[in-house]
Formats: C-alpha cells, structure tokens, sequence
C-alpha cells in the first residue's frame, strides 16, 4: 500500500482533524433498514444524521443531497455513492437534489470550457438517473444554468469573509476569483432544499470534502437556517492501490469502460495475495491489504458472502486469479444492466431537471 493510501485510510485521525463524530451502532440502531455500505463501514463518521433521522421519526421530511462535478464519464466509485442516495431516496421517501458543478470543474481547470463540462453534466445525469432514482422526486441542476443558484450565491457571499475562504480551503493570492466564489455557490446547492422547500440537506460525502459542508453550516446558522446533515464515506482504493483518478485510467473502472478494458485493468489490479500459489496455499493471502476484495466486497458480494469470502483469502482457499474472475464477471454484468437501464432513460432525462415550477 502506498504512503499516500496509508494516510488517507487513517479513518481516526480523519475524524480528529475534520472534527466529525464517528458513526455508532447507537445511529445505525435508528435506521429502518441497514444498506450495505453501513454494514460495512463504508459511511464512517457524519454530522447531525441523529438529527436527521430523529427528525424522519417525528415526519419530519429531508432532502438528499451529492454533487457531481462532471468533467469526464463517470466511474465504477461515483456509481457507488449514487446508488446508495438512490437507496436513502426510496427507504426514506424523499427528494434528492443532485447538482452538476460545471462552473467548479472550469474554475479548477478541470475542463477547457463551460460546453464541455455541460456535455458530461447531460451523461453523468443521465447515468444518475438509471440508478432508480424517481422522477417525481429528483432534482438535477446545472449550476450555471440554473438563475436560483447565481442569485442565492450572490446573496450568501456576504455572509463569509475571503479570509475565511482561505482558511477554509487553503486557497492563496494566486488562486483564481472563480474559485473563492465556487466556495459560495457550493454552499448555495447545498443549501438550496433548504431556503427553497424549508427540508434539511443531508449530504453523502467523501470526509476530504468536508470543508464545504462546514462552510455551509456556518452560513445556515448566520441565517438561521437547520445546519446541513452530512454522511461521511471512506475512500474505495483504486484497483492499483492509488485512488481513483479520471488522470489514471489504470486506476478506475469507467461506466463505458468495454469488456476487453475491464479485464486488462482487473488483472493488473493490487492484491494481498502471495508471490506464488505454494505460497499462496499455504500461508493465505491478506483481504485487508487487497484492492481486489474491497472492490468484491464493494461491488459483488453481500456482506455475509464477503465475511466468508474473506476468510477462505485467509485459510488458501481461493487464489487471487478466481476472486479477478469474480470480479470481472460481477462488473460485467451489473454494467450492462446499468447501459440498459440508461438507454430506456435516454428520451426522458428532461423530467430530472429541475424546472422553474419545480
Ligand atoms: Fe485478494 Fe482474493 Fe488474493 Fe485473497 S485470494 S488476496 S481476496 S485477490
């Protein structure tokens, strides 16, 4: 495992330096139905999720919220997230609202232009979508495209200092205005639920991402506004150890990743396994130090089959080239399922957006 891996997986140092509180089994006890990603830890720590579903308990309704900043085709880890606001939609009977940051992705030079960050806005959508998510309840919004947006960032920028900003997110002289104002509109989607229909946002995101929602918070209270509810996530390790980058395709598995593709980067991926299959047999390989079971227990395996699957890694009894294989046909198949479900969406995507009369 890399340096920069063993830092980012130091889950208790995160909750330290980022000042969240851990998610307890006291929190989980309060769930209607525990998804996946709960069970295995993937959410690891939030803020106010008790309240939130304190909150639900007394019918009191929320919004799901997660961004999109959409600069390329969207990967195997961005699917993941989707899903479960897709599932927290469907338990809880809520809306979600999904913002598609063009003008981030422009301002962190993530994109040449504002068209071509509106072009993945329009796929990522559409691959959002055909995760389940209901029409009736689902907002998607392009932040340059949408006038509410621009006029409730605007009025919450003077609400925070550029001293704050800096602090906040690191930003020096040489940063560009569009950033510094992004830290604004971010909290403006964020928010937005909440100043438009009066529902608390719960935001599923990764724990790096948590200066945003802080910012946020900080405006809510000034405003006197409910203070948004995060859920923070772990990082899955991309299949090389490193994480997941649109930069290192190695390192990810896109949603138009072909077959051929798929099984190239599956194969090369990183293992806990021993040098040889002797090896292998005799002293078992290492489920926690191996990409390929994370992604398995990720993506293929329920939680029960995982545990099992993970002490058969221990004991010799599977050797890495049949987890691949599993991995590889898992994938396989859930893409296709996915491309179909897309396609049926194709001449619909419209009734997702957010609309004036929404
Ligand atoms: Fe990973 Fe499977 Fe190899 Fe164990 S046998 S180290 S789970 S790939």
């Amino acid at each position: 495992m890399n340096g920069d891996l063993q830092k980012s997986t130091d889950y208790d140092r995160l909750i330290k330096v980022f000042g969240v509180t851990p998610l307890s089994e006291e929190v989980l006890n309060k769930l209607p139905e525990r998804h996946k990603l709960f069970e295995i830890g993937y959410f690891f720590a939030h803020r106010d999720f008790d309240k939130v579903l304190e909150g639900w308990e007394r019918g009191e309704e929320f919004a799901i919220l997660t961004g999109r900043g959409p600069s390329n085709v969207m990967h195997l880890g961005h699917m993941l997230l989707f899903d479960f606001v897709a599932w927290m939609q469907k338990t809880f009977k809520v809306p979600a609202y999904i913002p598609l940051s063009d003008d981030e992705k422009y301002v962190f030079l993530k994109v040449d232009s504002l068209r071509e960050a509106a072009f993945y806005a329009y796929d990522n959508a559409l691959d959002i979508a055909a995760l389940g998510f209901d029409e009736k309840k689902t907002y998607f919004f392009i932040s340059t495209k949408t006038p509410e947006i621009y006029e409730m960032s605007v009025e919450l920028s003077t609400e925070v200092t550029l001293n704050e900003v800096k602090a906040v997110f690191g930003f020096t002289d040489s940063d560009n205005p569009g950033k510094y104002f992004y830290s604004v509109v971010q909290s403006a989607h964020i928010l937005f639920p909440t100043v438009r229909k009066g529902y608390r946002s719960l935001v599923p995101i990764a724990i790096d991402q948590d200066p945003y929602i802080r910012l946020s918070r900080d405006i809510a209270e000034r405003k006197k506004l409910p203070k948004p509810a995060a859920l923070h996530s772990k990082y899955l390790p991309g299949l090389t150890g490193e994480p997941m980058s649109a930069s290192k395709p190695e390192t990810a598995i896109f949603l138009d990743d072909p077959p051929k593709v798929i099984k190239e980067k599956i194969w090369k991926a990183l293992t806990g396994g021993q040098p040889t299959v002797k090896e292998q047999r005799e002293k078992g390989g290492d489920p926690e130090r191996c990409v390929v079971f994370k992604w398995l227990e990720a993506f293929v395996l329920d939680p029960k089959e995982a545990e099992e699957w993970k002490g058969r890694c221990r004991r010799g009894e599977v050797l890495c080239g049949e987890c691949k294989k599993k991995l590889y046909e898992g994938i396989v198949r859930i893409l296709k399922e996915h491309h179909e479900r897309k396609l049926k969406l194709a001449d619909k995507a419209d009734k997702f957006f957010l609309h004036p009369v929404d």
